[in-house]
C-alpha cells in the first residue's frame, strides 16, 4: 500500500495515536453503493470534515469513484473544497441568512449550490446574488416532518412562487427540490412513505408555479440501502461510503461496505500488578487476581468516551482485551489477562476499525456507549496524526488557478 498523504497531526499526537483512513474502501463502498442506487446522479456528503475523515482527501476519492456531487452542511467546508481545487457541484444546507454574510458571499462567488427554504433565505441570496451579478443555483428544501430547515408544506406555496419570480428577475435558478426524512434511519417507519407523498406533492407545486428543478433529492444512505423508490434523480450518501451502519438493523459489511477508518495507538506501559489493586481514578475497577495491564495513550481529550470501561473494544496482536479503570483525559488503561501473553510496550492497540479484522468497528464502540459510530469518529480529535492508504494512485486534480 502507498502511503499518500503525509500526517496532519502534532508532534504530539504522532506519538499517542494514529488514525488511517484507506482511501481504497470509500473507493469501494462508492461504487457499491452506486450500483445499488437507481438515480442517476449520487452526491458524497462530507460534512464534518468528512465525518472525521478528512475534508479534502475523502472528496478526491469519492469524485473518482463515482460520485459527482459533494454535500456539505457549512458553507465554508465547501468553499475549502474550492479553494483545493475541487470544481465539482457542491450543496451546501445550513447559513445565516445574512445581507452582509462575507460567507454566503464567498459561496457564491465559489459556485457552490445552497438550499433555500425560506422567504427570508430567498431575499437574502436574491440581494447578494444582484450585488455579485450571479445567479444563485438552488435546492428548495421541504420540510417533510423532520422540523429542521425547510419550509413547511403550508408554506411552500408561497416559497415556490416567490422563487419563480426571482428567477424572472435573474437573481436565482431552482436546480433542486429536496428533504430529509425525520425517519431516516428507519426505512420501513410509515413517515417515510408519508414525508415522501408531501415531497412529491411539493415537486408537483414547483412544476405549478413554473420551475423546472433536475434534481429532486430525498435518500441518505438507509434509504439509499432499503427504499429504492425514494432515490429519485440524486441520493446523499454519508454513512454508508464511511463504511458505518446507517440503521441498526443494516450491517455494513451484508452490502460490501467496510470502514475506512481505522484508530490505532502504542502501548506505552505494560506491567504486573497483584490481586486488590484498583485501577485509575476512584478505584472503580479492582483487580481480583495478579494481572497485566497496558496504558494506551489517549483519553477523552482525544474523543474517546469514558463509557466504555469495562468494554472489550482494543485488539493488541489479534487479542481483545477490556478497558479498565475510568478513562482520563489522555490515557486509559487495559486489563492483558492473568498472563501478558507475549505483549510489549510498543505494541499496537487498535482501538476501532474494519471488524473483518478482528478489531472492534466504530459501530461497536457507538453502541457500547448508546450510540452510533458516527458520534465515535467525529469525536476524533485533530491531534491525532492522520494518514492516507491506498490500493492505488491518488488522482492529481488539476488546481484551477485560486489559491490553495
Ligand atoms: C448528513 C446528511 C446526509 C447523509 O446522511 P447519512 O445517514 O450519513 O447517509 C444526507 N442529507 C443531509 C441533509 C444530511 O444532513
Amino acid at each position: 500500500m502507498s502511503q499518500i498523504a503525509q500526517s496532519h497531526g502534532l508532534a504530539q499526537g504522532a506519538l499517542a495515536g494514529q488514525v488511517n483512513v484507506d482511501l481504497s474502501a470509500i473507493s469501494d463502498n462508492i461504487k457499491a453503493l452506486r450500483k445499488r442506487s437507481k438515480a442517476p446522479h449520487f452526491m458524497a456528503v462530507v460534512k464534518g470534515n468528512a465525518y472525521g475523515h478528512g475534508l479534502v482527501d475523502i472528496a478526491r476519492t469519492a469524485l473518482s469513484a463515482g460520485a459527482d456531487w459533494l454535500g456539505t452542511a457549512q458553507l465554508t467546508e465547501a468553499v475549502a473544497l474550492r479553494k483545493a481545487g475541487i470544481t465539482a457541484p457542491i450543496l451546501s444546507w445550513l447559513y445565516l441568512a445574512s445581507q452582509t454574510s462575507a460567507t454566503i458571499r464567498e459561496a457564491l462567488e465559489n459556485d457552490v449550490d445552497v438550499s433555500l427554504g425560506s422567504a427570508e433565505q430567498l431575499r437574502v441570496l436574491a440581494g447578494i446574488a444582484t450585488q455579485l451579478g450571479k445567479v444563485a443555483a438552488v435546492h428548495l428544501e421541504l420540510d417533510s416532518g423532520l422540523s429542521r430547515g425547510g419550509a413547511r408544506m403550508e408554506d411552500w406555496a408561497d416559497l415556490v412562487t416567490a422563487a419563480r419570480a426571482a428567477e424572472l428577475d435573474g437573481t436565482l435558478r431552482v436546480r433542486g427540490i429536496w428533504t430529509h426524512l425525520a425517519w431516516a434511519d428507519v426505512p420501513a417507519h410509515p413517515g417515510n412513505s408519508a414525508a415522501v407523498a408531501d415531497f412529491e406533492r411539493a415537486v408537483q407545486a414547483a412544476h405549478d408555479a413554473g420551475l423546472a428543478p433536475e434534481l429532486r433529492h430525498v435518500s441518505s444512505s438507509a434509504n439509499i440501502l432499503d427504499r429504492p423508490e425514494f432515490h429519485f434523480d440524486m441520493v446523499r450518501a454519508g454513512l454508508a461510503i464511511y463504511g458505518l451502519a446507517p440503521a441498526d438493523h443494516l450491517n455494513p459489511a451484508d452490502f460490501g461496505l467496510r470502514p475506512a477508518l481505522t484508530a490505532t495507538a502504542p502501548l506505552v506501559m505494560v506491567k504486573r500488578v497483584p490481586a486488590g489493586t484498583g485501577v485509575s481514578y476512584e478505584h472503580r475497577s479492582i483487580t481480583h487476581e495478579p494481572r497485566f495491564l497496558g496504558l494506551i495513550p489517549l483519553g477523552y481529550a482525544d474523543g474517546i468516551p469514558k463509557g466504555i470501561t469495562g468494554r472489550s473494544l482494543v485488539s493488541i496482536n489479534g487479542k481483545r482485551v477490556p478497558v479498565i479503570g475510568k478513562v482520563c483525559m489522555d490515557q486509559f488503561m487495559v486489563d492483558l489477562g492473568p498472563s501478558a501473553d507475549g505483549i510489549r510496550v510498543g505494541d499496537t492497540a487498535v482501538l476501532f476499525g474494519d471488524p473483518a479484522t478482528g478489531a472492534a468497528s466504530a459501530d461497536d464502540w457507538g453502541s457500547a456507549i448508546g450510540s452510533h459510530g458516527d458520534e465515535i469518529i467525529n469525536r476524533i480529535a485533530p491531534r491525532l496524526a492522520r494518514s492516507y492508504s491506498a490500493g492505488y494512485e491518488c488522482p492529481d486534480y488539476q488546481e484551477d488557478g485560486r489559491d490553495g
